[in-house]
């Protein structure tokens, strides 16, 4: 991943202060009045996802750029299994109708859109500013912070033992569709934040396995409340190759040998924290008027 979205952006970034500076300095005009300061502060504004910056290093860093990415892929191949609604792998997870195919491909479609710099502000952070990787002895993967209606930009905490987890086989290489994995963990997390539930609340309504989910569907439970839902469609549709740059469908046999019945997890996240007093101090603030929840 040499060239990461991050690196993408940040390029691109350079280039637009290239081309401002070139404007904004005729090589005759010397200035007249006192040095603009403001002209120093960053032109861009956070928009979608966004690693904090220096609250993720190293590998954490790679870590979390790798889930962004990996969610977004998933996400992806969640929206095609979306299109054939009546089928596997979509009518595990949800109920197989239009309306719910819609539904779910419309949350899917925010998380790329989100991925690619388009919407609301979500900050991502290895720091555990509220004290929820470890509570007693539950070690929890990751967890949102967000105020429901609220103007503080929310935030997913990823915690140590999420970090951990290993990204996505390559599409369609698999015979166990359906393990957890940095982009499955990064897709629930996702699916909490407001600005990409839409109206929804999800939550989490289930266990951590699949069948905990088509459980859930089978009482009659709304699973397009869910997080575990969506990250396990995706994660799911993207092991049988459903992503739309590889259109491989040779795969939907494994669906019967995947991961239904993961064990020994202990809570992927809290329950979304209610309260966000808003981001810590010293960190990137939000973009102001331009973030709206
Ligand atoms: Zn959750």
């Amino acid at each position: 991943m040499s060239t990461s979205w991050l690196c993408r952006q940040l390029s691109q970034y350079a280039l637009k202060l290239l081309i401002l500076g070139a404007v904004l300095q005729p090589a005759y005009a010397l200035p007249t009045t006192a040095f603009d300061s403001a002209l120093l502060k960053p032109r861009y504004t956070p928009q979608g996802t966004f690693i904090i910056p220096g609250k993720c290093t190293g590998n954490n860093l790679d870590a979390v750029q790798n889930a962004l990415l990996d969610a977004s892929y998933l996400a992806g191949a969640g929206i095609v299994a979306a299109q054939t609604f009546t089928e596997l792998p979509f009518r595990y997870f949800f109920k197989g109708d239009l309306p719910t195919a819609n539904t779910v491909a419309g949350v899917l479609d925010r998380v790329q859109q989100h991925f690619l710099g388009n919407g609301p502000l979500i900050g991502i952070t290895c720091e555990d500013v509220y004290n929820n990787c470890v509570t007693g002895a539950t070690n929890t993967f990751a967890y949102a912070a967000q105020t429901p209606g609220g103007t503080n930009p929310p935030l997913i905490v990823m915690c140590p033992i999420g970090l951990q987890l290993a990204r996505n086989p390559p599409a369609c290489s698999t015979t166990k569709p359906g393990s957890l994995s940095l982009g499955w963990l990064m897709l629930h997390e996702l699916t909490h934040i407001h600005s990409i539930s839409g109206t929804l609340n999800i939550g989490d309504t289930t266990g951590e396995s699949a069948r905990d989910v088509q459980d859930h569907l089978d009482d009659g439970g709304d699973t397009t409340l869910d997080a575990n839902a969506y990250a396990y469609l995706g994660s799911w549709s993207w092991d049988e190759g459903l992503s739309p740059a590889i259109k491989v469908t040779s795969c939907l046999v494994n669906f019967k040998t995947g991961n239904f019945d993961l064990t020994g997890l202990q809570a992927v996240d809290l329950a979304v924290v209610a309260s966000n007093p808003g981001w810590p101090a010293g960190i990137l603030p939000p973009g102001g008027s331009q973030v709206r929840y």
